[in-house]
């Protein structure tokens, strides 16, 4: 323990000292810090950690505000962790209130858009058992759906709308209850958009964009349609189905949407679960992420694909983005896998400095995987900031044990 003496806490800060774990009271520097509001000019990405799946919000420059996956993951399996803050809320709710906390912080009040990668339950929401009823009945509360009650979102972006059949009906329930709430949100007259590959106009800046010049959002791949790098063109890396069986289809995962994010000389990349599996050299085309890593090109900061699983982040990836930080959504136990962060941190792919953190390592996995050792961060939301024009960031670890935010490490800045 270390002794508290000399250490000038106002009463809020006293209480998210009391109510850290002990690895980090050592730390008592930062724990007075909390981040500073969003300002014009400044981009902000979070990587909300509840534990229980992917959600990432961010601030753009004018104040548009986009949020990237809302998972919630249910139940108790050895290979989970508790849920953070706690089980008392499901994780869309903690989601929720977190990107609140940041919209009022700097006089915001909704989300402008949600764009879910793919159709996966630890992206949009698993389905409880005791989830409650929408207020008009027709939709479970979970995920996105859970942040939709707590901040009004007001346009939708996926890989399926409006049919949901490529390549396969997604027919799960937890995907009908999706697109139920999808349903009633256009009722109330929110938007609702099939992600367009290659477009640069999709998620463009709402509110002040001639203020910011130098910000673009680039989509760059959804169902295996890639941006060629020539205007808005694309082209499809997987077969016509026609070609296939049923059984060799495109799986949810390779079928994600990705986009690069550039302000100035930043640039930042999220795609979701894209792998690199090619079913053992048997489907090539399945390796959607290196062609959406290579259409990319390098970024200063990446989220690493499918939660730092085996079978993606693969050295393709790596090199075509070669960043500073990477951005590891982890939160089972194989999350990270040993070959994602021996590729992730090899010199033999680049040369380049650069910092790795991860949302949650679990014990068995600092066990195993020793590479851990060099990550940055091991629990808490990451947050990137990126400093008016785009030329320098910062990256700030946030508890995630309570909903103090406390800001418990800083790492930069970098120069984008
Ligand atoms: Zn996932």
């Amino acid at each position: 323990m270390i002794s508290r003496r000399g250490l000038v806490l106002n009463s809020l800060a006293l209480a998210a000292f009391e109510s850290l774990p002990t690895p980090l009271l050592r730390a008592a520097a930062p724990v007075s810090k909390t981040l500073p509001p969003w300002q014009p000019g400044v981009l902000e990405i979070h990587q909300i950690a509840t534990n229980r799946g992917n959600s990432a919000f961010l601030i753009l420059p004018d104040s548009t505000t986009l949020m990237v996956d809302a998972g919630a993951i249910y139940g108790a399996t050895p290979y989970l962790s508790e849920p953070l803050p706690s089980g008392q809320r499901r994780p869309g709710e903690w989601i929720g209130r977190y990107a609140k906390r940041r919209l009022e912080a700097s006089g915001l009040t909704a989300i402008d858009t949600f764009l879910l990668t793919h159709l996966h339950g630890d992206h949009l929401g698993y389905l409880s058992p005791d989830a409650p009823l929408s207020s008009d009945g027709t939709y479970r509360l979970t995920g996105v759906s859970d942040v939709a009650a707590i901040v009004p979102i007001q346009r939708f972006v996926d890989r399926a709308w409006p049919d949901y059949t490529y390549p396969a009906p997604a027919e799960a329930d937890f995907q009908q209850n999706y697109r139920a709430f999808l349903q009633s949100q256009s009722k109330a007259g929110k938007k609702v958009e099939r992600f367009h590959p290659g477009s640069k106009d999709q998620f463009a800046l709402q509110h002040k964009p001639a203020a910011f010049p130098g910000f673009e959002i680039r989509n760059l791949i959804a169902n295996g349609e890639v941006w060629t790098g020539n205007g808005a063109q694309t082209k499809k890396l997987f077969p016509d189905l026609s070609t296939l069986k049923p059984a060799d289809y495109p799986a949810e995962n390779p079928c994600s949407c990705a986009i690069r994010l550039r302000y100035g000389k930043f640039g930042y990349y999220t795609g979701g679960d894209l792998t690199s599996d090619t079913n053992y050299g048997r489907n090539p085309w399945r390796d959607t992420e290196s062609a959406a890593a290579e259409a990319c090109g390098p970024v200063s900061a990446a989220v690493v694909n499918h939660h730092g699983y085996f079978n993606a982040s693969g050295d393709r990836y790596v090199r075509a983005l070669r960043p500073q930080v990477f951005v590891i959504p982890t939160w089972d136990s194989a999350h990270p896998s040993v070959n994602v962060l021996n590729a992730l941190f090899s010199k033999a792919i680049y040369p380049g400095n650069r910092d790795v953190f991860a949302t949650l390592v679990k014990q068995e996995n600092r066990i195993a995987n020793k590479k851990t050792d060099d990550l940055k961060s091991r629990a808490g939301h990451i947050v990137l900031r990126v400093e008016p024009g785009g030329d320098t960031f910062a990256v700030y670890i946030l508890s995630n044990a309570d909903e103090t935010d406390t800001v418990t490490a800083s790492f930069g800045p970098y120069t984008a």
